[in-house]
């Protein structure tokens, strides 16, 4: 229903019961998944807006909803913030408190490796890396298997450990495609560079403004300055994010080392914004594609100075603000156009596989005798089906938004 041939509003039906998910894509306007499924259990895979956003409008059936324990927080977190901007901001919203409430009340907390069972199905969620609580998902129908990646990191980050490549056997498989193509530099290289180049803006009198996701990169993006011994401000919704994260610190890599780099930066209180940019500084701040919060207020104040930056830090939407940046030097607020003359600089601060991870995980699951292989969630899904038959021999598709597959 969704995330096929496109990245955003993830949705995939299982035999008309398990629903994978349920997600916006956020364009401006958002689009939602597509169909009106009536699932019996919905698996949400991890806390992001294009998995989770709008899985309380599916309340009024009453479906059992799993999900982790930090997914549930951050699921309820971003259903709260959708509300509040269609009501500061006007627009559709998809549902209302009571649905929130009813979603709530439904959601079932499944930890890594534990089973939910039905009479007809069972489901188990593994550690995916991507960001605390994100989860694989495994759906057993007697013999028929399904193995959904959601967004998947295989590699350590600081905020997380990578997910280890140990799955279960299963016939088919679903994967998120989002690097397909592309492998990330070295970690420890770009994290050099990007100091380097904040320190460099700092000394000529610059401002760095650093646009992150709430969930995941904002954290990220603490601890690397934190390492390095750079002082900075964090603004938005990144900051309650980091609260709730650490009240289930056994989904962190190091929780002390987290919590020491938010210790460490000043959080911008609602008022206090304007004195941010007086002197050169560093914020970390939403939204992360530059759709709204106050990177937005930020960039009004330093996309004109050319010896400020702005330096995006993960993968930008068709349709964003960031990849309009990125593309076409430009930043449209409010229907106002500022055109960018401060430097602009992207770093893939991923938490997705590269490249060859994700062919890594497609070998390991054919060699132990996955028969199908469904690429989602990436731009290139069409190009990865095809290397899979190529170099794999196993059958592989690019699902497109309403087709339906018997396997
Ligand atoms: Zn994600």
């Amino acid at each position: 229903m969704g995330a096929s041939r496109e990245v955003g509003r993830s949705a995939f039906l299982i035999n008309e019961q398990v629903l994978l998910d349920f997600g916006i894509k956020p364009t401006d306007p958002p689009q939602y998944p597509q169909g009106n499924p009536r699932p019996e259990t919905v698996v949400i895979s991890h806390g992001h807006l294009d998995h989770c956003g709008v899985v309380p409008n599916l309340m009024d059936m009453e479906p059992t909803v799993l999900a982790t324990p930090p997914t549930k927080h951050l699921t309820r977190l971003l259903a709260e913030d959708t509300l509040e901007i269609a009501e500061n901001h006007g627009g559709m919203v998809p549902f209302d408190p009571h649905d929130m409430q009813m979603l709530m009340r439904k959601t079932i907390e499944l930890d890594y490796l534990e089973d939910y069972t039905t009479d007809d199905y069972s489901i188990t969620l593994f550690d995916a890396g991507h960001i605390p609580g994100s989860a694989l998902t495994y759906v057993e129908y007697g013999e028929d298997t399904l193995l959904y990646t959601g967004d998947i990191k295989n590699s350590d980050t600081r905020l997380l450990k990578g997910s280890k490549i140990h799955y279960p056997e299963s016939r088919a498989l679903m994967i998120e495609s989002t690097y397909y193509g592309r492998d990330h530099v070295d970690r420890k290289k770009l994290e050099e560079r990007f100091i380097e180049s904040i320190r460099y803006t700092l000394d000529i009198g610059g401002n760095v403004v650093i646009p992150c996701f709430a969930i995941g990169r904002t954290q990220e993006v603490l601890m690397i300055l934190k390492e390095y011994g750079i002082s900075c401000y964090v603004d938005g919704m990144g900051v309650e994010v980091t609260k709730i994260m650490l009240k289930d610190p056994q989904y962190l890599r190091d929780p002390n080392r987290l919590k020491t780099a938010f210790g460490a930066a000043t959080t911008v209180k609602p008022g206090m914004r304007r004195a941010v940019l007086d002197e050169p500084s560093v914020v970390v701040t939403t939204a992360g594609m530059l759709n709204g919060g106050p990177v937005l207020y930020y960039l009004q104040r330093m996309y004109d100075d050319p010896k400020s930056k702005l330096m995006l830090t993960g993968y930008q939407v068709e349709n964003t603000n960031g990849r309009n940046a990125l593309e076409n030097g430009y930043v449209d607020i409010d229907g106002e156009i500022f055109p960018l003359r401060c430097k602009l600089e992207q770093y893939s601060f991923s938490a997705h596989s590269g490249d060859s991870e994700l062919k890594d995980i497609v070998r390991y699951m054919c060699d132990r005798g996955t028969e199908h292989v469904f690429c989602v969630h990436g731009d290139k899904t069409e190009e990865f089906a095809g290397w899979v038959e190529k170099e794999i021999g196993v059958k592989a598709y690019a699902p497109k938004i309403g087709e339906e597959y018997l396997i």
